[in-house]
């Protein structure tokens, strides 16, 4: 089921999301809201979800980056950002530590701040650690452009959002962003 995506104001989006409890990983309602977010994340479309933009408070986001939808945008636009398929993951509980000290600044959106993006600066790499949807520990050690989704996502579930970090000087509507 797609699932009315939250914007900013709404306090969920701003709260520190609750652990999920392990005991729920693999019931039939956890699946269910885990499939409701990867089909409001496609529907969207977006290459990320966090549970808070649909309305629950929990720690668990979605990602996917596909290689078809890459193969539609500009060579150069795609291979200055590192930009590189992700295939679809679910993450539970995560943990994130940037990897070195490398920072990269691009124009990032939120389906959460429809139709705004901002120059936003974020670690080069990162290393998260959670569970999957199966309960099963996963580590994921990720650069470039899916290492800035996981650091957008894991932020949601933290309370924050891009326009914390944004250089607000760059802030814009989205038919006014430059090529
Ligand atoms: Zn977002």
């Amino acid at each position: 089921m797609i699932r009315k995506i939250v914007q900013t104001g709404n306090p969920v989006l701003r709260q520190v999301a609750e652990q999920v409890d392990v005991d729920d990983i693999g019931t039939k309602a956890l699946n269910k809201l885990i499939d409701d977010m990867i089909e409001t994340m496609r529907k969207a479309p977006g290459v990320g979800l966090a549970a808070p933009q649909i309305g629950e408070s929990l720690q668990l986001c979605v990602l996917e980056d596909r290689e078809e939808l890459l193969e539609t945008l500009d060579e150069d636009y795609v291979s200055e950002r590192k930009r590189t398929a992700v295939p679809l993951t679910v993450l539970i509980n995560p943990t994130i530590e940037p990897v070195g000290d490398g920072r990269i600044a691009f124009y990032e959106g939120c389906l959460s701040i429809s139709g705004y993006a901002a120059i936003t600066e974020r670690w080069e790499g990162v290393h998260v650690r959670a569970l999957d949807r199966e309960g099963k520990p996963i580590e994921l050690r990720w650069k470039g452009w899916p290492a800035r989704i996981l650091q957008h996502e894991i932020d949601h579930l933290n309370g924050m959002l891009y326009v914390d970090h944004m250089d607000t000087r760059t802030f814009t509507d989205t038919n006014e962003l430059p090529d």
